[in-house]
This record gives structure tokens, sequence and C-alpha cells, in this order.
């Protein structure tokens, strides 16, 4: 009976472990490691204010069908849930503006979408921008913010771009490579769009009129405790340190010592831990994941006193360079319904190249909250319950370039070995459950193959 090893046990090791067990039937020994106190990762479920919320992942693409698709696998299709319907706002230039509509990760196709949120010389610049000459080389893969400052101007990338991407990837323009962040736009330009504008106009997806976002009730915590029932692995808890060859096979030496016999192993740890697990096995692979820059990030979950005077509204995301600490606000009780008395909600902090997740204390943290909730609802009200998260080096930049290091990662390693994570062909969640169903197919061929 083959056995298989999975190093990781966030939500592209569970996948990746639960794909094993489905291929390999009930008699294959998985092992999963992972030295945390509870499995999912990322995906973490807290009781805050007597309501079940995710202190990490929140939703997922409802476009993407991956996360749905499983979910019915498992039975769970009826725990889905969209958003309200109710919209974002952005702050910039000290106030409150409506989220510009008909943009590509908040890259517009015309002036019209942009007005009140950036200067009359800017919304010049944008209607201008048909008719200045693009210069296009296909397969380019600029930053977001390069492309867009020269095209547009930088307030279309301080007030438009940076929020929606500092909200994905913990990251601004600057770091993230158009290819990554916005795949049918680079498409449209090698095609041959004349402008960015006409790109954008004709990458914008159909509106489907369903929500845009997917959660699920009783939070991932759900889907995660499922995945760990079906794949029915040993979880070993504890961390590994390094993979050795044996014969072969592989042999997982952990954090005490111990070894572990596999055929074949799936690595599903985050970009940053990659390198020293495979560096003898698979030191061109070690080598690509260094180059994988991180962001951290903490939460600030509250529970305000039901009632308290919220606008009717999904959340704020912030522009950058802001005087707010926090770059996005979700209003979780309005963005998914209200569940109980308590008035839920998350604010988020730290962008790729601050310390602020690393450094800030609770109590600053929680200090800033008020503020901030000050600063943008003119209210000051006590939490009736409070919970502090941070997830340091846990958002991968999907810098220019990415998928060709990606390549070169996966090109070094040898067949029964694979990786899955947020780090390779996506951030979110969708692409992570991709991921781990991938590494589980690779594993499976492989052994058939010898
Ligand atoms: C704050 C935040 C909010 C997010 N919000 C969303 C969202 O709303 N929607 C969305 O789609 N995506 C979101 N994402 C992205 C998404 O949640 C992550 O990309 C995804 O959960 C990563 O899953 P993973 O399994 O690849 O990695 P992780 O969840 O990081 O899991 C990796 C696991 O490996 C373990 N590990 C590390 N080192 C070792 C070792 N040496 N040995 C054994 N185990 C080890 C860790 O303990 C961990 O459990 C968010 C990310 C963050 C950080």
């Amino acid at each position: 009976m083959p056995s298989y090893c999975v190093v990781g046990g966030g939500i592209s090791g569970l996948v990746a472990a639960y794909r094993l067990r489905v291929t390999a039937g009930p008699d294959a020994s998985i092992t999963l490691f992972d030295p945390a106190d509870r499995l999912g990762g990322v995906l973490r479920t807290e009781r805050i204010g007597g309501q079940a919320v995710d202190v990490g992942a929140e939703a997922f693409i409802a476009r993407r069908p991956e996360v749905s698709a499983l979910l019915a696998e498992l039975g769970l299709a009826s725990r889905q849930v969209g958003t309200t319907g109710v919209r974002p706002l952005i702050y910039a230039g000290g106030r409150l503006n409506s989220m510009p509509q008909g943009t590509l990760q908040g890259i517009p196709a015309d002036a019209t979408s942009m007005a009140g949120l950036v200067d009359e010389a800017t919304l010049a610049w944008i209607a201008d921008e048909p008719r200045r000459p693009l210069p296009w080389r296909p397969g380019a893969d600029p930053s977001v913010g390069a492309l867009v400052a020269d095209r547009f101007g930088q307030q279309v990338v301080a007030r438009s771009v940076d929020p929606l991407l500092g909200g994905v990837y913990s990251g601004s323009a600057a770091t993230i490579g158009l290819r990554s962040a916005v795949p049918p736009l680079a498409a449209a330009l090698d095609r041959g769009a004349p402008s960015l504008s006409e790109a954008v106009r004709r990458s914008l997806p159909t509106p489907t009129g369903g929500s845009v976002f997917g959660a699920i009730d009783g939070g991932y915590q759900v889907l995660v405790d499922e995945l760990v029932r079906r794949a029915g692995f040993r979880w070993a808890h504890v961390g590994v340190q390094r993979i050795e060859r044996s014969g072969d096979a592989w042999s997982v030496l952990d954090d005490d010592g111990s070894h572990c016999h596999a055929d074949a192993v799936v690595l599903a740890v985050p970009a940053p831990r990659l390198p020293r697990l495979v560096e003898q096995v698979a030191p061109a692979t070690a080598a690509a994941a260094k180059r994988i820059r991180v962001a951290s990030n903490a939460l600030v979950v509250l529970a305000l006193p039901g009632g308290t005077p919220l606008p009717e509204q999904s959340g704020v995301l912030v522009a950058s360079g802001e005087r707010l600490h926090a770059k996005a606000v979700t209003l979780t009780s309005r963005k998914w319904g209200r569940r109980g008395n308590a008035e839920l909600l998350r604010l988020s902090y730290g962008r790729f190249g601050d310390d602020l997740a690393r450094n800030a204390g609770d109590e600053e943290l929680l200090s800033w909250a008020a503020d901030d909730l000050a600063d943008l609802f003119g209210i000051r009200q006590d939490p009736v319950d409070c919970f502090v998260q941070r997830w340091i080096d846990a958002m991968p930049q999907y810098g220019p370039g990415h998928a060709d290091l990606i390549a070169e990662l996966r090109t070094g390693l040898p067949p029964t070995l694979a990786v899955a994570g947020g780090y390779l062909d996506g951030i979110g969640v969708p692409a992570c459950v991709a991921s781990g169903t991938r590494a589980a197919a690779r594993l499976t061929t492989s052994r058939v193959a010898r």
C-alpha cells in the first residue's frame, strides 16, 4: 500500500491529503505534519461576541468553481452563503468615497468611474489615455503600479488600485505583477488592445448578478473539520525539519528527531518555510522559494453592541498614504448579515514592507482600532468582545515574473515530491484548493508511472 506524508495542514495540505485518500483508497498510509495548535493554517474560526467569526481568510471568490465544488462534494453545499449586496467604500483624501464600479482590481476603463475619487487633472489624463501610443511588448509583466501610474496617473494607483491590492496581498501596486493580479488584462494587451482603457473594457467580466464573494455559515472551520474527517490521516503534531532521500522513497525528519518514511511527499508549507525542507534534495526549488517575498498582517476583530450606528456598507478600503492605521475594515455583520446581537467588524493592519503586524502590541492595535473607527464613522464605542490575530509572513507577494519563478520552483522537484500553497498559482482559497488537488494528482500519477 502506498504511503504519503503531507507537510503543512492549511487548506492546501488538507485538500491534498483528502485527494490522496480519495484516489489511493482507505488502506493508503497518510501522515500529516503540522506543529500548530489546530489544523487549517490561515483558515481559523473563533467565537467572538457569541458568534463564529473567521479571523484569517473570511471569504472566497464565488466566480471560481473550486470551493463551491468542494463544498458540494463534501455534502456542505447548503452551508455556502453570499453577501447581503451592500458595497464597500474607499477612504481617500481624508474622506469616504463610493467604490468605483466597472474597474479591474481598481483599474478603470474610463474617467467616469473615477469621478469624485481623483482630481480633475487625473480625470483628464485618464480620458486622454486612448489617444496616447501604448508601447506594449507581448509577454511583458510590469508591476501594476508602474503601468497604471504611466497610463492613468499616480492618484489612480494610490486611491483605487492600492486599496484593492492591499486587501488581497497586503501588498501595493508597486510590488504586484500585472500577470498575476489581473491575468485577463495582460492577455488583452498581448492580443493587441490599443490602449489600457480598451484592454480593461475588453477584460471586464460579464456581471452574473450573483454574489461576488462566498463564505461558509459557521466559518471555514466547518470545511476544515470535514476535510480532516474524510482524509483520515495520522496527525503528527510536530514541525518538519527536512526531507532526505531513502532509497526510492523519502524520509521526513521532524523537529523531535523522528523519521517518517513515505513513497511520496506533499510540501504544503508557506514559501519561507520551504527552502530549509528541500535544500538537500531539491536545491533549485529551495533557491526559487527564497526569492518569494512575503508580507504580514494583523487583524483586530471587534464585537460592538447591537444598534451601534455603522453605515450600511460592507466595509472600507483605505488608500495608500492616508493617516489612518488600518488598511481595511470589514463590517462583517453588514456584509454577511447579522447572526446575533453584536455588530461584528474586522480591522486589518500591515502592508508589505512595514512591520506593524510583527511589532505592534495588542493594546496598541486595539487603541488604533478605536481611533480608526472614530475617524471613519465618528463612533466611539467600547466593544463587548475583541480578538487580535497576527499572520506573520503569511501573504506571498506575486511580483513581476512570478509565474516564471514558480515554473522554475516546480521544475526543480523530483517526481514524487509536490508543492501546494497560496504562493504558487494564486493567493486565494480557491487557488489553494486547486494547488492541493494538483499536488495530489502529481503524486498519484507518478506512482502509477513507476
Ligand atoms: C489575513 C488573511 C486574510 C485572507 N483572506 C482571504 C480571503 O478572504 N479569501 C481568500 O480566498 N483568501 C484569503 N487569504 C489567503 C488564503 O487564506 C491563504 O492563501 C491560504 O489560506 C493559505 O493556505 P495554505 O494551506 O497554502 O497555507 P497556510 O494556511 O499558511 O498553512 C500552512 C501550514 O503549514 C504549517 N507549517 C509551517 N511550517 C511547517 C513545518 N516545518 N512542518 C510542518 N508544518 C508546517 C503551518 O503551521 C500551517 O498550518 C487571506 C490570507 C490572510 C493571511
